[in-house]
């Protein structure tokens, strides 16, 4: 089980990390070829089996998922204003403001904890260009739904999909929906590159532009076509990516059983709530969110707290909001009367550890932990 971290730095542990022996060769070819990033042969491989695995037309590496994000609004020359989610990682709404776009947070539908298509066309003014869901902890926004608004309104949708790799809906992979979706390969999520992320896209022109925009806009040595960034992936994280393809099948199995297992422990206890899965066919349980309830012994931050105190290490995701950060606060939009679903599961949720190394002991030591005084 992950040791609370010193004080300091917010270190990020991993107990799960791809073994060093067979990460050797990969450093040893890295080593040899003398190749060490822009597009070398381990960042095309990786583009490949990724598609492939993920049943996508086209991907685009990144260093990160926000820099990823950054220029997916950048490659669809989006302005104004987008509708999102304010139950995020801030990461979600500060792309929009490195691109000078003011966010407008919508609520969230309370069981699915996703952006509530019902309430999105009421925020659509004529400022509005685009709309940025969050498949959040993996499970599918409504893809559907928010499509055929956005179809309506004339507006593009991009998915912050950080939490949904490998996850599939109704028709295949849920990243194929909208125009972009992006993902994330931090060393807190599901498939890890220690730092990276990736665009996914279905259009080979707008592939293309992305190409550009990672690589500080050059389409060739001598030609810089648009003001692009450096998103660069290196051959490092590529050649880390290529390693945890092999094993995410045995990583992503060992994760459906821990949701199984805690789902069964808990099942009984009085006061707290688990996520019911919610639309998706194939799911990567990222992670094992829990409801406190009033009716339960302790306050969710108390049980936060003695959590702590036996390091173990759970999250409050996500809490605060986005919308309750200081340069989000003062939007009309980060009102809490106009988030009440946000706001409650944001006081509400935390999240029980999970990561395939965790054992089945440990499972019911945390379990252990919910059910005694
Ligand atoms: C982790 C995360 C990000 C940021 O990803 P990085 O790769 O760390 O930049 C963005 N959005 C959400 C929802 C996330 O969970």
């Amino acid at each position: 089980m992950s040791d609370v971290p010193p004080s300091g730095p917010l270190y990020v542990t991993r107990p799960d990390l791809p073994s060093l022996d067979e990460f050797i060769p990969y450093l040893r070819e890295i080593w040899r070829s003398k190749i060490l990033t822009n597009g070398g042969p381990f960042h095309q491989k990786f583009e490949e089996e990724l598609s492939k695995y993920l049943g996508v037309r086209y991907i685009a590496l990144f260093t990160n998922a926000t820099i990823g994000l950054v220029t997916a609004l950048q490659a669809l020359r989006i302005t104004g204003e987008v509708i999102t989610t304010p139950y995020s990682f801030v990461a979600t709404a500060h792309s929009l403001i490195w691109n000078g776009i003011k966010p407008v947070f919508v609520d969230v539908d309370p069981v699915t904890f996703n952006l509530d298509p019902a309430k999105i066309e009421a925020a659509i003014t004529p400022q509005t260009t685009a709309i940025m869901p969050v498949h959040c902890y993996g499970h599918p926004c409504d893809v559907d739904r928010i499509q055929a608004i956005a179809d309506t309104y004339g507006l593009k949708v991009i998915y912050d999909a950080a939490h949904a790799f490998g996850v599939k809906c109704h028709c295949g992979s849920v990243l194929t929906h909208g125009d972009l979706s992006v993902l994330s390969f931090h060393a807190t999520k599901v498939f890890t590159t220690f730092e990276g992320g990736a665009i996914i896209c279905g259009n080979d022109k707008i592939r293309q532009r992305i190409n550009y925009l990672k690589n500080f806009g050059f389409a060739d040595e001598v030609t810089v076509v648009a003001p692009g960034i450096n998103g660069k992936m290196s051959e490092f994280n590529a050649a880390l990516g290529l390693l945890q393809l092999k094993g995410v099948d045995r990583a992503l199995a060992r994760r459906q059983a821990i949701d199984a297992r805690y789902r069964t422990l808990l099942a009984q206890v009085r006061g707290l709530r688990c996520l019911l899965p919610t639309g998706e066919t194939v799911s990567n349980h990222a992670y094992f969110p829990i409801l406190v309830q009033p009716d339960y012994p302790l306050s969710r931050d108390d049980l936060y707290d003695k959590f702590r105190g036996r390091n173990v290490l759970v999250r409050r995701y996500f809490y605060p909001l986005i919308s309750e950060f200081p340069m989000y606060r003062g939007l009309p939009s980060a009102a809490s009367s106009n988030l009440p679903n946000a706001s409650r599961l944001s006081r509400q949720v935390l999240c029980l550890p999970i990561y395939p190394a965790l054992t089945d002991d440990e499972v019911d030591r945390v379990v252990d932990i919910l059910l005694t005084e």
